[in-house]
């Protein structure tokens, strides 16, 4: 049996924000709507994500909702990467600067809602920003993607390996697909892609 925390559905957002001329985004499956009068978000982010520093500074941010149409490449440009080291925006032309000053993302997408930050909340490893909707729209029709589907069909299926030819273990990250090499997988290890915890690795067995 799997997991009991991987039988909560997740959908799958790309989360930009824009502080003194910098654009960042990140990706996320976090959105929860928590309020609808007022239209009210809450969102989780990894305080790791140097788009959660750069939402702490500007106080606002959009959520841009994945759809089924999404490709891999989407995945890894916002997720894979860190703002601290690539301007993700500086040859991403599938973007439209919406009124809170931010950029959707309009490829792969089928949604975006834009918010101004009323509250954050401090969770340790993570930060929680609440706050209203000012601007929304739909982009297409396309289903949003849920986070099982991401895994089954928009993520590639890894090869089976077991072990390296020296003989090595290998344990996957089951979110992204980071392969680290060891017997034993140190229970503080970190995805050096996507920044999950240890718990989301899985050793692959022949
Ligand atoms: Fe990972």
């Amino acid at each position: 049996m799997s997991n009991p925390l991987f039988n909560i559905q997740y959908g799958l957002y790309v989360i930009t924000t824009c502080d003194g001329g910098r654009d960042n985004g990140c990706i996320c499956n976090t959105v929860v709507q928590v309020t609808a009068q007022p239209n009210r978000l809450s969102v989780a982010l990894n305080k790791e994500n140097y788009t959660t520093e750069l939402i702490q500074r500007s106080g606002r941010f959009t959520v841009s909702i994945i759809s089924e149409k999404a490709d891999f490449e989407l995945f890894k440009h916002f997720g894979f990467q860190s703002g601290r080291t690539v301007d993700k925006f500086a040859n991403f032309t599938d973007c439209r600067r919406v009124s809170n000053g931010t950029l959707a993302v309009t490829r792969g997408t089928n949604t975006y809602l834009s918010v101004d930050v009323e509250q954050t909340i401090d969770l340790g490893t993570h930060i929680l920003f609440i706050g209203i909707i000012t601007e929304m729209e739909t982009l297409s029709d396309a289903p949003s993607a849920t986070y099982n589907f991401y895994q089954e069909n928009i993520k590639p299926k890894p090869q089976a390996v077991g072990q390296t030819k020296e003989g090595k273990t290998i344990w996957r990250c089951a979110i992204c697909g980071y392969e680290y090499e060891g017997e034993e997988l140190p229970a503080d290890f970190i995805c050096p892609l996507c920044k999950h915890p240890a718990s989301d690795f899985e050793k692959i067995i022949m």
